[in-house]
């Protein structure tokens, strides 16, 4: 009881952390030291020694490094499922670059991640559904380069899309020429994801940089119809595997360097700001403020449900960074 209150006062935004696993590229030495502990008794607390002082966080829940991928998925499937019910949800997996956001999202072939689960889930789960309901399940694969939306599933991968006003006059927000493909099996799904990557990987030097430098997202519509009454509903999940959150501009960056790192600054500052606003019920959410937030409008407002998943690096020479995403999370929750 206590917790539905809780979750119906923080208006349905929820704030996870996930500490990786220290690998082999953190290097060796006191630079590579373990720099965050957990508590034994509660789920939610994270401490960071950072300069020699110890900094505590109480999050809504926080994954350890041994947590595996079915773990963190156990605890956001009920989150998934409820956009078969009409409901719109986001997930973000934020967090400096390294820090395991690609790993949550996507994951590896063996491994793989939530977009991977959440659409074998929503097949199983409309499959086994006994009654007159029937439902549609597509993807929409983009990107957000420097407030650029991009189609990754489209024919002219590298045209920019606009954000339109449906002109139903539902008051709903859409992108004309964003591709959406229907798709009924793993095989559909593994095609989609392939063409996306390839899309992804076309023109750009270095896919790493360019994918720590962009926001990728992978929109799932589910739609049902109940064939006895005519009801429909639509619901849509977002699983955002967002820009690395470091601040490259203090760096000294220079040209389209120091623009990606501003666009970047920007557009996580706008996505921080309009979830803040909505957790504490303020009047005006800024929400035209970057790309992503104007275009996940829809998902973000009204009865949508948001997960934050604060991706950590345990390293000593992360620190910096760690107490910053560690900051944002809080300020958002
Ligand atoms: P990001 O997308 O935030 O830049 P990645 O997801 O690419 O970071 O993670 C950086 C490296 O750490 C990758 O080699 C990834 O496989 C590994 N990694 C991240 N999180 C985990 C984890 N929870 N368990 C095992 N390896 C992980
Ligand atoms: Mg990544």
């Amino acid at each position: 009881k206590c917790h539905n209150e809780l979750v119906r006062l923080k208006g349905n935004i929820r704030v996870f952390g996930r500490v990786r696993p220290i690998t082999k590229e953190d290097g060796e030495g006191p630079e590579a030291a373990n720099a965050v502990t957990f508590d034994s008794d509660d789920d939610a607390v994270l401490h960071l020694i950072h300069k020699g002082k110890l900094v505590s966080f109480e999050l809504d829940k926080v994954f350890p490094p041994q947590a595996t991928q079915q773990d963190v998925f156990q605890e956001v499937q009920a989150l998934i499922t409820s956009c078969i019910d009409g409901y719109n949800v986001c997930i973000f997996a934020y967090g400096q670059t390294g820090a395991g956001k690609t790993y949550t999202m996507e994951g590896t072939p063996e491994n793989p991640g939530i977009n991977q689960r959440a659409l074998q889930l929503l097949f199983s789960e409309v499959q086994g559904k006994a009654s007159d309901w029937d439902y549609t399940i597509t993807v929409s694969v983009a990107e957000i380069y420097n407030e650029a939306i991009r189609d990754l599933l489209g024919k002219e991968p590298q045209e920019k899309l606009e954000i339109k006003l449906c002109p139903d006059g539902s008051g709903q927000l859409y992108v004309p020429g964003l591709s959406e493909f229907q798709v009924q099996s793993a095989e559909d799904i593994n095609k989609v994801f392939e063409f996306g990557h390839i899309n992804r990987a076309t023109e750009c030097t270095n896919l790493n940089e360019h994918s720590s430098r962009s926001h990728a997202l992978l929109i799932i519509t589910v739609r049902g119809v109940d064939h006895s009454t005519g009801i429909r509903t639509t619901g849509k999940l977002n699983l955002v595997d967002l820009a690395g959150s470091e601040r490259v501009g203090r760096s000294g960056a220079e040209g389209s360097r120091l623009r990606e790192a501003q666009y970047i600054n920007k557009s996580l500052s706008a996505l921080g700001d309009v979830i803040y606003a909505l957790r504490s019920r303020q009047g005006h959410v800024p929400f035209r403020n970057s790309k992503l937030t104007y275009l996940l409008q829809d998902s973000l407002s009204g009865d949508s449900k948001t997960l934050m998943m604060v991706q950590v690096s345990p390293v000593e020479k992360n620190t910096s960074e760690t107490l910053c995403s560690l900051k944002f999370a809080e300020r958002v929750r």
